[in-house]
């Protein structure tokens, strides 16, 4: 899952339906006043000055996940290739809180469970006063 762009992943449409069913409005392909903001954040909500950034554990080095392996052939193009992911995300929430963004991640593996997800977002998003 190497970001194919304009495609929705499992992961991504997962966490977007739970916001929808939080009741939360946003916004999708990492725009914000039709511009692009910095690695295209999955989900942007204006109104929160936040954005969801939805990472595959594999490819973005989720640490501590037994998803984000290394294969063992090839090791130099991997770890190069995973070394560019991680710098370039880093890049990119660094550069957005400076534009005054809430950066928050979600891994792949936290949105197989739905439930789990809706209570891990509704706690960093901090609506724990709207109703599930
Ligand atoms: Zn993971």
């Amino acid at each position: 899952m190497s970001r194919i762009r304009g495609k929705d992943t499992r992961p991504e449409i997962a966490v977007r339906s739970v916001l929808h069913r939080l009741g939360l409005r946003f916004r999708k392909h990492g725009l914000f006043r039709n511009e692009r903001l910095p690695g295209r954040p999955d989900v942007v909500m204006a109104a929160r000055r936040t954005v969801v950034v939805v990472h595959g554990c594999f490819w973005h080095r989720h640490r501590g996940c037994s998803a984000a392996y290394t294969p063992k052939s090839n090791l130099p193009f991997w770890l190069a290739k995973f070394e560019g992911n991680v710098a370039r995300d880093r890049r990119n929430a660094v550069v957005l809180r400076r534009l005054g963004w809430r950066v928050i991640t979600v891994w792949e593996c936290e949105t197989s469970d739905h439930q789990k997800l809706a209570r891990m977002l509704k706690k960093r998003l901090r609506v724990s006063q709207l109703s599930p």
